[in-house]
């Protein structure tokens, strides 16, 4: 599946402007958190910029470097502890939504696996 035209809206851009409802559990002028409706953790919160500018975590590094600390930041203090932060960037990455954003993971999650 190609990624969306940028003239469409994203689903995370639908949530931002509560067309959508979501389980919102953090929102600040630039950020907005909720938790993923199919969790793979016992904790499984997205972490999303309300910008649509960015497709992936390495366009938001090269465009705005802090808004990606303040996401880091955001996802730290959701987890309550430690935490897996994952940017799945591209589809063979398994992205499906190209409106950067991280996974926080926490709770239970297994050593020496990533996938
Ligand atoms: P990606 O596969 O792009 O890294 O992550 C997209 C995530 O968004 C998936 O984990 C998926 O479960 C989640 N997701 C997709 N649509 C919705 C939705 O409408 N609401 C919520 N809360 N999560 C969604």
């Amino acid at each position: 599946m190609e990624p969306m035209p940028s003239d469409s809206p994203t689903i995370f851009e639908r949530i931002v402007a509560r067309e959508i409802p979501a389980d919102i559990v953090f929102e600040s002028d630039r950020i907005i958190a909720f938790r993923d409706i199919a969790p793979q953790a016992p904790v499984h919160i997205l972490v999303v910029p309300k910008t649509a500018e960015y497709a992936n975590v390495t366009e938001l590094a090269a465009g705005d470097p802090g808004l990606l600390a303040e996401i880091v930041a955001t996802a730290e203090q959701l987890a309550e502890g430690d935490f897996r932060l994952v940017f799945n960037t591209g589809e063979g990455a398994g992205q499906t939504v190209f409106h950067v954003h991280a996974h926080v993971l926490a709770g239970g999650l297994a050593e020496g696996s990533l996938a």
